[in-house]
């Protein structure tokens, strides 16, 4: 065990010689594919032909858009084994995570939104209370907001997009896709899998290229740009979009607690702990990174936990036998040696892992504490990566105050039998979602809304209020009949009459009933008079 880089073996990357994007599995550096960078000087060409292919496709129904997204599900399905492969090879993870978080959620998200984007996007009739306002009607129509930009990271090259893709689609926008550069065949694939299932063609259409590509896109003014990654990258894309005033959408990082009270049941805390921890390696931006125990349960707790670490498998991932995968991305690896080594310098007490294996393809998985560990980067920042940083707490507002002491908010768990107490908890804790007894998964369920607070971003996807991310509100105010078109009671010239009139209305706000119906009868005879004399169709 060392924490001495040995030089990695080739990584996916930009080839300094040919300029080609060559993309490599993580696991053994073979060689994919190697692809050309999309030239920045085609994107006003590619935005062009998004903006006609959106003009038609904004014209079918709702239904008629909702019923491709069925035949998506269907492509995808079609080609499920090959995505499978090709998810797990290009960003190393297992191939059972490539199904049950990539492949399944992304047909649930096809499934909901086709069967609910038609009844969410209907025009919607207002209710105006204000009795001023009886004679006018108003209606909410959702219209598509037209050229969509879609950035995003490679942790879960198929469900994080496909969750912008499905919304983005059914609300009738077009999509100018950049997959992460370490995962552009996943991407590619997208825009083929739309081909295939009969999406107009420039519905979609994916880019290869790093951040200077994405930075390239924002500079074509889509109307909205839809981001997943890192604060750092978030912050420089909503600089970007305010010159242009381009709406933003940050689902960014995060540190998330999960706080394991006295009375968890150990076998369940620590199984919810490993996989919280550990899914995906770790590359996930709600894995549990913070691990704050109740002080009487801690001791118990890390020697199962670390145990439980001890039985799964890490290798490639040709096969169904390994639990945890190589490191995706070749420079989080800097940030994992950064947080290592300063850990231990520390004094940080590592139960488990921290090391490279010999070919620093893989993290050995780890588990740190020890005394000073909430002073360190190790627990404060995010590492993105197969490590939790462990600590202890007495009291319940403790544990709260702990959870809520970081930069992000994103999501955070509670292991409790006490249920009632556990949602206490979540109403006291400074995140997006809190997940009581289960941990990170959420982002795989479509009904709900999905985002976080403080530096983890702002904007929320999936659910009804994902939705409404990619339509334009337009509110239409009218008469309820044309017949009832009058002036206004606000209108110039301003007379006594109005004021009284305005006066009187007022006075309907009182707290006693008896005092509002003094005013009511006044007023509406006042406003019936004003109506008839003002009555102009
Ligand atoms: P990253 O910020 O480095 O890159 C994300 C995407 O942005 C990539 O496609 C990249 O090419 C592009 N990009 C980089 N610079 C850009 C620029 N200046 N302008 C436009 N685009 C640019 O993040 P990453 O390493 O790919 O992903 C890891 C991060 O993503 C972690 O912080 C993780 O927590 C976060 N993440 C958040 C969520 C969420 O739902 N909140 C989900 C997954 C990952």
């Amino acid at each position: 065990m060392q924490s001495t880089p040995t030089p990695s073996g080739p990584a996916t990357g930009i080839s300094a010689s040919t300029g080609k994007l060559q993309v490599r599995d993580p696991a053994t550096g073979e060689l994919l594919r190697e692809l050309e960078i999309t030239p920045i000087d085609l994107l006003p060409v590619m935005y062009v032909r998004a903006r006609e292919a959106q003009s038609h496709w904004s014209r079918l129904s709702l239904h008629a858009r909702a019923r491709k997204l069925l035949d998506l599900r269907e492509t995808v399905l079609n080609h499920a084994d090959e995505l499978i492969d090709l998810i797990s090879r290009e960003n190393g993870k297992p191939r059972m995570e490539a199904l049950s978080c990539d492949i399944s959620p992304s047909l649930e998200l096809l499934t909901y939104f086709a069967r609910n984007a038609p009844r969410m996007l209907r025009k919607k009739r207002v209710n105006i209370a204000n009795p001023i306002l009886l004679l006018r009607k108003s209606v909410l129509e959702f219209a598509p907001l037209g050229v969509v930009a879609v950035i995003s990271p490679w942790n879960f090259p198929m469900l994080l997009p496909f969750g912008e893709i499905a919304m983005a689609l059914v609300a009738g926008n077009a999509i100018i896709f950049k997959p992460s550069e370490y995962t552009p065949l996943i991407g590619l694939k997208l825009q083929e899998l739309c081909e295939e299932a009969g999406f107009p063609p420039g519905i979609l259409q994916t880019v290869v290229g790093d951040g200077r590509l994405g930075a390239a896109m924002i500079e074509q003014r889509p109307n909205k740009i839809f981001f997943t990654g890192s604060v750092p990258t978030g912050k420089k894309i909503m600089e970007a979009a305010s010159k242009h005033l381009i709406p933003v959408c940050l689902e960014l990082g995060g540190k998330d607690a999960m706080i394991v009270l006295q009375d968890a049941d150990l076998d369940y805390a620590t199984s919810a702990a490993l996989w919280g921890a550990f899914v995906n390696s770790g590359q996930v931006c709600a894995s549990t990174e913070r691990l704050l125990l109740h002080e009487s349960i801690a001791p118990a707790f890390l020697e199962k936990l670390t145990a439980k670490l001890g039985a799964l498998r890490q290798g490639p991932s040709t096969g169904l036998e390994n639990d945890l995968g190589p490191v995706t991305m070749e420079k989080q690896k800097d940030v994992y040696q950064r947080q290592v080594d300063q850990a231990k310098k520390a004094g940080a007490q590592f139960l488990s892992g921290g090391d490279f294996s010999q070919d620093r393809r893989y993290l050995r998985p780890a588990i740190v504490t020890g005394k000073d560990i909430e002073k360190l980067e190790i627990y404060r920042e995010e590492t993105f990566g197969p490590v939790v940083a462990a600590t202890t707490f007495r009291t319940i507002p403790e544990a709260i105050a702990k959870a809520n002491d970081s930069p992000y908010g994103l999501l955070a768990s509670v292991i409790t039998k006490d249920l009632s107490l556990g949602e206490d908890i979540a109403r006291q804790l400074d995140v997006g979602t809190v997940t009581i007894n289960e941990a990170v998964y959420t982002a795989g369920i479509p009904e709900t809304p999905w985002g976080g607070v403080k530096e983890s971003g702002f904007g929320r996807k999936h659910s009804e209020m994902g939705l409404m991310e990619f339509v334009a509100v337009k509110h239409i105010h009218q008469p309820r009949t044309a017949g009832l078109t009058f002036k206004s009671l606000w209108w110039f010239p301003y007379t006594p009459f109005q004021y009284q009139t305005f006066r009187l209305f007022i006075d309907l706000y009182r707290k006693s009933w008896w005092n509002k119906l003094r005013a009511l009868p006044l007023f509406l005879w006042n406003f019936a008079q004003f109506v008839k004399r003002e009555r102009r169709l």
